[in-house]
């Protein structure tokens, strides 16, 4: 996975990069992130990288900035990108996206600010425009983390355990089961007898059950997309 950050505040991703499971995908060369700093291909000594919106309020991104850096970023590499700008008027990003995207060479994430950014260079230069919600935040950094740290955990090796990535939400469409941890009796709640058994097939089915019934009950809406016949076939019942 080859990501690169095109942000007027590159600083927002220091400790993300460097923390916990990212910051281990990082280190070992699991996953490769390069960050571009908007302010160095900006104008003049000010490095001045926005100006005011025609015609109305606000700071916007200037298109050439943006241009030469994701020429810088493009640099050396003859390969297919996709450039990605998180905006709040985007497709919705979802498991499916995540997935479509971790596939691809070289993924080049835009974190507008202000205003957002120049139409103009949206319009020639966006692959994707992505939201993350129907809110809306100061700037695209947020996002492009929330994008990152999706698709790395996709990447082989990047989440310790095998399997369990497999087994998250909306894999298959469905809901994760309930997970416990010790102590097995906590505040007079004992954790559901099945998972202590050491009966696998048993857990197996338990777990199953809990997915479709939780998902029947808190996202019924990704049913109609879910690979229900896979539970059916092992004797799932609601
Ligand atoms: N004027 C824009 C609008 O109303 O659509 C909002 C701009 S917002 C204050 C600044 C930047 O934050 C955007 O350019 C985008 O990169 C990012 N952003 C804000 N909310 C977002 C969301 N829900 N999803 C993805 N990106 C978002």
């Amino acid at each position: 996975m080859r990501v690169t950050i095109i942000t007027a505040f590159p600083e927002f991703f220091r400790d993300f990069l460097s923390t916990s499971i990212i910051g281990r995908a990082v280190e070992t060369g699991l996953i490769n992130v390069n960050l571009i700093n908007l302010r160095e291909y900006g104008f003049g000594n000010y490095r001045q990288i926005d100006d005011y919106s025609f015609g109305g309020d606000g700071m916007v991104l200037m298109a050439e900035p943006l241009s030469k850096a994701l020429e810088k970023a493009r640099e050396g590499h003859q390969g297919v990108d996709t450039v990605v700008y998180p905006s709040p008027q985007g497709a919705m990003l979802t498991q499916e996206m995540v997935e479509s995207l971790a596939s691809r060479e070289h993924v080049i994430i835009i974190c507008g600010h202000y205003e957002g950014i120049d139409e103009r260079f949206a319009g020639k230069c966006v692959d994707l425009e992505v939201s993350i919600g129907d809110y809306v935040l100061t700037g695209g950094e947020i996002p492009a983390m929330a994008i990152i740290d999706a698709m790395a955990r996709l990447v082989p090796n990047v989440v310790g355990r095998g399997g369990a990535v497999e087994e998250d939400s909306f894999f298959r469409g469905m809901l994760d089961f309930p997970h416990y941890t010790r102590p097995a009796l906590w505040e007079g709640d004992q954790v559901p007898p099945v998972l202590i058994s050491g009966n696998e097939k048993e857990i197996d089915k338990w777990r199953k059950q809990q997915s479709v019934q939780r998902t029947l009950r808190r996202r019924p809406d990704l049913l109609s997309r879910a690979n229900i016949a896979s539970y059916l076939e092992k004797g799932v019942y609601l």
